[in-house]
């Protein structure tokens, strides 16, 4: 089976076979030189002064987060259920908090944040998701930050980047906490979850001291000495060290290739007739809406072409087909893909096969590459 869901992703099998060495014990210098090239591997890729390596899914990253740089009320965008899961979070911490609102494909705008903000002077801490990874959306969150910053620097900004770091260049100048997890385009199995913190966030961090378990304080003083507070997940960041092994210093052939592949795949399914759903799609996944056929089309790649890619959560359960683009993705899997879809869209009864799909694929695909 191909596994083509927006997390997990399929772990290559390289960084398994690094991951089936015997188990390390984490407080020995043998460990803690692994987690220091992890470590330099997350600086260089995030160009922030500090990252933290959690023993969570990417849930736990959030929460720490929210209830580090939050002493008022927090504002975050509900465009989906990741989106939600901030609300819910300062709820669980009985943290005040105000959400904005849209429609699942609909990226948030300036105005409306300013607008907010404007109205509840108290609110502290501002959080989002790069990716939606609900609907595929992309917020346009670096020019959200910058306008929160300008507005009020103290402001903490807290971004959701799970399905956008390691896919996409992030222009980190006015983003306090960036979140990532390992089951995205790290390429490694759940269970690590990762903090980029600005200078601004490191000074939070260290004066709140808040929690126990994710206690971004505690962290901070271990994790500058290679260590961590409590038992490392130290096989995922023995996994991670493969991972920076594996792009060689190259991230960004990984986001040309990232881009090409998820263009020219959008450009692909359009001209098979399939609609995409969000107003403004990130790079991490193509999404698609088919209130009629996204469920039976996903039975068909399942059960006759031996492709997984995910359906949708909630209200967009059975409406919408969501098909990863995290990873290094080999190019014949993406082509095998996008023939899946067309040879099932014509046992629907929806086209006739004619090999477009590819056609148009290939095409794109390097003409994006060479540009
Ligand atoms: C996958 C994902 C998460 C992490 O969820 P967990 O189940 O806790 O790993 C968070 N935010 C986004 C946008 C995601 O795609």
């Amino acid at each position: 089976m191909l596994l083509f869901t927006p997390g997990p992703t399929p772990v290559p099998e390289s960084i398994r076979k690094a991951m089936s060495e015997p188990t390390l014990h984490h407080r020995t210098p043998e460990f803690e030189s692994i987690f220091a090239k992890a470590r330099a591997g997350l600086l260089e890729l995030l160009k922030m002064p500090e990252v933290l390596m959690l023993a969570s899914s990417g849930s736990g990253a959030m929460e720490a987060c929210v209830c580090t740089f939050t002493q008022k009320k927090m504002l975050s965008i509900n465009s989906g259920k990741f989106g939600e899961r901030f609300g819910k979070i300062a709820a669980s911490a009985h943290i005040p908090y105000r959400e904005i609102i849209n429609d699942w494909d609909t990226p948030v705008s300036v105005e409306s944040v300013l607008k907010v903000l404007n109205e509840e002077s108290e609110i502290d801490c501002f959080c989002i998701q790069m990716c939606e990874s609900a609907g595929g959306l992309r917020h346009p969150v670096e020019e959200i930050a910058k306008a929160i910053k300008a507005y009020n620097p103290h402001i903490v900004v807290v971004v959701d980047a799970i399905t956008a770091m390691g896919v996409e260049e992030i222009d980190t100048t006015h983003i306090d906490a960036l979140i990532g997890g390992s089951q995205k385009a790290f390429m490694l199995p759940p269970g690590l979850s990762i903090i980029g913190l600005s200078q601004y966030g490191i000074e939070l961090a260290n004066k709140r001291n808040v929690g126990f378990y994710f206690n971004l304080k505690t962290e901070l003083k271990n994790q500058s000495q290679n260590t961590t507070a409590w038992t490392a997940p130290t096989t995922i960041i023995t996994g991670l060290t493969r991972y920076f092994e594996l792009i060689n210093g190259n991230i960004q052939q990984v986001y040309a290739q990232t881009k090409a592949r998820s263009l020219a795949t959008h450009k692909a399914l359009e001209s098979l007739g399939l609609r995409i759903y969000p107003k403004n799609p990130a790079l991490a996944m193509n999404t698609i809406y088919d209130e009629v056929n996204a469920a039976p089309l996903r039975k068909i790649l399942k059960n006759e072409f031996s492709l997984n890619v995910a359906g949708g959560q909630d209200k967009l359960k059975t409406s919408i087909m969501r098909i990863n683009q995290m990873g290094l993705i080999p190019l014949n899997e993406s082509v095998w893909v996008i023939n899946a879809i067309e040879l099932a869209l014509e046992r629907l009864n929806l086209r006739k096969f004619d090999g477009t799909g590819n056609k148009v694929f290939l095409t794109a695909y390097y003409d994006i590459l060479d540009k």
